[in-house]
């Protein structure tokens, strides 16, 4: 009875009909005669079919929407099913809504460092989990050098190679701080400068590191090419790469607080005699134009395992399903009698792997592995210029700022 009821749903109404009219006439649903599935209640009817689990899924549909199930050779259920009427014929409102989103919504820290975060964010859409992790990637700004003014090179290393490895050194500076560049001429708000100048003797160490480069307060020394060329005007100020208003250390955010790159980086290797002098410009930008703006070393996230055991594994069965798994997620708990018992002692660590359900089907009918699909173990790692935690709200920011530009525009 229970599976008719459900079957019912997907006939004709005037199948409907007739298989009311007939549970009616044979008495086997008493209440049924009082019931008509024409009537404006809609499908409301069928909540008073006492085996019709309504408002409510059926446990193994209820497993397919919220887990992914890992077989030995493919994973199933991996589609997320978003669309509000899909299970309106068990009369299921699978609607996104707010208020349940705010109900069950949660993020919950894990751990935390100065650059390094792990965190569970639950009861989020994967498509919503994924685009934190886009923006933390590849929209959320940063300060990166973008122009190199190189005066003299005489090492090993090509100029655009020198220029392509100062990129990529992470400067540690709250970006917030500044303004975008665009076309706008560089000034103390939107533009870093810092000087290397190394010339190695034949004593003294070859590596060249991000420590050399030094923080230019007041901008660029180098004169324009033009000015280099005019005839001596003492009454004007030579004119710089940059056109700063004022020194970078007199503004109250940084007057205690020194620019400075990550340090211990090798830029170079110089031999005895070389020479390397430099300036270095470093605008704000995002990962999208550029990796080198990117504020993480990686932002990736995976969904919440859970390993079960469908039954008692013992003994050698138990000994030998702890050895399978590589990162430990099984123990082993004694059960008197000098017999043992396997026991999931940390599903979390499960890497999906799988090894635990090879070697044979009597292993896929001993442990199930599954993946919460609304549920995200999300890990951020810093490159330095914000902690991983504001890097987390800034993109949290931008996918506002997103979502009521599409309001605005659709409005
Ligand atoms: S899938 Fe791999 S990591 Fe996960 S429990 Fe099985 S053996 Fe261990």
């Amino acid at each position: 009875m229970a599976g008719r009821g459900v079957k019912q749903q997907t006939m004709s109404e005037s199948t409907l009909e007739t298989e009311t009219e007939t549970e009616t006439e044979t008495g086997t649903e008493s209440e049924s005669s009082s019931v008509d599935p024409k009537g404006g209640g809609g499908l409301r009817w069928l909540e008073k079919l006492s085996d019709v689990p309504m408002g409510k899924l059926p446990p193994h549909l209820e497993f397919q929407r919220t887990h992914v199930e890992c077989k030995a050779d493919a994973p199933l259920h991996t589609d997320t099913i978003q669309y509000s009427g899909a299970y309106a014929s068990l009369g299921v409102d699978n609607s996104v809504r707010m208020d349940s989103f705010c109900d069950n919504f949660r993020v919950e820290v894990m751990r935390l460092t100065e650059d390094d975060m792990e965190f569970d964010m639950i009861g989020i859409d994967p498509a919503l989990a994924n685009a934190f992790r886009r923006i933390l990637i590849s929209e959320v700004p940063t300060m990166a050098i973008e122009r190199v003014l190189i005066a003299n090179n005489t090492s090993v290393v090509q100029d655009e190679v020198l220029a392509h490895r100062l990129g990529l050194i992470p400067i540690n500076v709250d970006p917030r701080l500044f303004e975008f560049a665009g076309n706008n001429t560089p000034n103390e708000k939107n533009t870093i400068v810092f000087k290397l100048h190394v010339r190695r003797k034949p004593n003294e160490p070859s590596s060249v590191k991000s420590n050399e480069l030094i923080w230019s307060p007041k901008g660029s020394e180098f004169l324009l090419a033009s000015e280099d060329s005019k005839s001596a005007d003492t009454s004007s100020k030579p004119r710089t790469y940059t056109s700063f208003t004022c020194r970078q250390d007199s503004l109250p955010e940084f007057s205690n607080n020194a620019i400075k790159v990550m340090e211990n980086i090798l830029i170079a290797k110089l031999g005895p005699g070389q020479e390397i002098e430099l300036e270095a410009h470093a605008v704000k930008g995002i990962g999208k134009t550029h990796a080198k703006w990117s504020p993480v070393a990686t932002a990736w996230y995976r969904m919440l395992p859970e390993v079960v055991l469908l039954q008692e594994v013992e003994d050698e069965a138990a000994e030998e399903l702890k050895a399978k798994c590589p990162v430990g997620v099984f123990d082993i708990e004694d059960i008197g009698k000098g017999r043992k018992r396997a026991t999931v002692a940390r599903p979390r660590g499960c890497t999906l792997c799988r090894e635990c359900i090879r070697g044979g089907q009597q292993w896929e009918d001993r442990v199930s592995l599954r993946r919460r699909k609304n549920h995200f173990i999300f890990n951020i790692e810093s490159t330095g210029a914000l902690p991983p935690e504001v890097l987390f709200t800034e993109a949290v920011k931008i996918l506002e700022d997103k979502c009521e530009r599409v309001i605005a525009d659709l409005s």
